[in-house]
């Protein structure tokens, strides 16, 4: 079974996602992490995340299991990886890695922008996760004062519809629900809430009950 998760930042698509492939037993692949990956080796080289040949060349080089984990969840390496998002020899160079993951033996959740649109077109269940835009910045928010980065609210609001608006405009791979997608808001939704929505819609897609 491949299941493909989209939604924009901060949604709860990627602890969705998590909680999912816990309970179905399947690998999971958060596809944002490869393009944060990238946007961390540029600005670690001192390199411009707008330099097209230096991205491609990083994501050529990406290997999956050196990603710090650590250091790529900041605002700073989500706006880069956004960047570099953008540039099609960059989706092109990661593609291949996705695909190959998806076919892993006990299947698979993929989570990303483009997972259900291009990257498993053919998944057996499509998610779109969303939430408010407040509501996101606010989680956002209290995720980066955990880690230790406080930041201001409205600042970092500004900052998210700005990146929702770079991913949902590009023309490659755009943000977008995918016309087969169940539409999941978790708006106002616990963890444990959005985990059983859900699992609910997996499982009435999966016995051909759903809608
Ligand atoms: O999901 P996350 O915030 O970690 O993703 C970081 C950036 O990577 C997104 O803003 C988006 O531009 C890009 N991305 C993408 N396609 C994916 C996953 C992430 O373009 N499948």
């Amino acid at each position: 079974m491949i299941i493909a998760i989209d939604g924009p930042t901060a949604s709860g698509k990627g602890t969705v996602a998590k909680r999912i492939a816990a309970h179905y037993g399947l690998a999971r692949l958060d596809t944002g992490a490869l393009y944060r990956g990238v946007a961390l080796a540029l600005l670690d080289a001192g390199q411009d995340p707008k330099d097209v040949a230096a991205a491609e060349a990083a994501a050529r080089a990406l290997d999956p299991d050196a990603i710090d984990e650590g250091r790529i969840r900041t605002v700073e390496v989500g706006d880069a990886a956004s960047i570099v998002a953008q540039m099609p020899p960059v989706r092109a160079a990661l593609f291949d890695l996705q695909r190959r993951f998806a076919q892993a033996p006990q299947g698979a959740v993929l989570d990303g922008r483009d997972i259900a649109t291009v990257i498993c077109p053919d998944a057996d269940v499509k998610l779109f996760v969303t939430a408010s835009l407040t509501e996101r910045a606010r989680r956002r928010w209290a995720e980066l004062e955990k880690l230790g980065q406080p930041t201001d609210l409205v600042a970092l609001t500004a900052l998210i519809a700005a990146r929702d608006k770079r991913d949902a405009e590009r023309p490659e791979a755009p943000l977008v629900q995918a016309p087969d997608a169940h539409l999941l808001d978790t708006t106002g939704l616990s963890i444990d809430e959005a985990a059983a929505a859900a699992r609910r819609i997996i499982d009435a897609a999966v016995s051909g009950s759903h809608p």
